[in-house]
């Protein structure tokens, strides 16, 4: 199963809130069992959810994708011109570490994308990123974005910055006039300079 180039790895994984939410609705529906599916996307910006039923035999532990609806994931990220970024699929037990099955079954079928583990407190949805390096097994951060649009986070002021700046400028701008406008010299009284 072959889905566009496998993407360059990255060092965080950004997940738009939206999609975060969409993904605890998956597990609040099913609690017990381990949910999963796709995450598509650009770069390391994830875009798209895909959820896909769990078809196991014994769901509580393991998950294995429906091969129809995987199929059919994989079509419409195709023709959205995005990249298959992740899989990702719930522990209802707790841990987010890739499950020796997980390594092997993800290993093998899809060595060359990230694998989300996610699970879910009261008011939190606990996550993991992980991708294989040859034999190893490397964690990859997930940054939760409201944004979900910018690949460089990091490098790029926040809102409240970029407010700071703005009213910062204005401020000097308004000291510098009204300083200007007082240090003005009184206007020469023309009326005596006629005579
Ligand atoms: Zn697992």
């Amino acid at each position: 199963m072959s889905n566009a180039s496998s993407p360059q790895f990255f060092e965080s994984l950004c997940l738009p809130q939206e999609i975060a939410r969409q993904i605890a609705a998956q597990i609040d529906a099913y609690p017990e069992e381990e949910i999963c599916g796709l995450l598509a996307g650009n770069a390391n910006v994830v875009s798209r959810c895909f959820a896909v039923p769990n078809v196991a035999t014994v769901k509580k532990v393991t998950f294995e994708m429906d091969n129809t609806a995987l199929l059919r994931a994989l079509k419409e990220i195709d023709k959205a011109g995005l990249t298959l970024l992740a899989t990702y699929h719930s522990h209802p037990t707790g841990q987010l570490m890739l499950s020796r099955h997980d390594v092997m079954a993800l290993g093998s079928q899809w060595p060359h994308i990230y694998h989300v583990v996610v699970n879910r407190k009261p008011d939190e949805l606990m996550m993991k990123a992980w991708h294989f390096d040859k034999q190893d097994v490397v964690s990859v951060l997930i940054v939760i974005d409201d944004y979900g649009a910018n690949p460089i986070r990091s490098q790029r002021l926040s809102n409240a910055q970029q407010v700071a700046i703005i009213l910062a400028a204005v401020i000097t701008i308004v000291v510098l006039v009204v300083l200007a406008v007082t240090l003005l010299p009184p206007p020469p009284d023309l009326t005596q300079q006629l005579r």
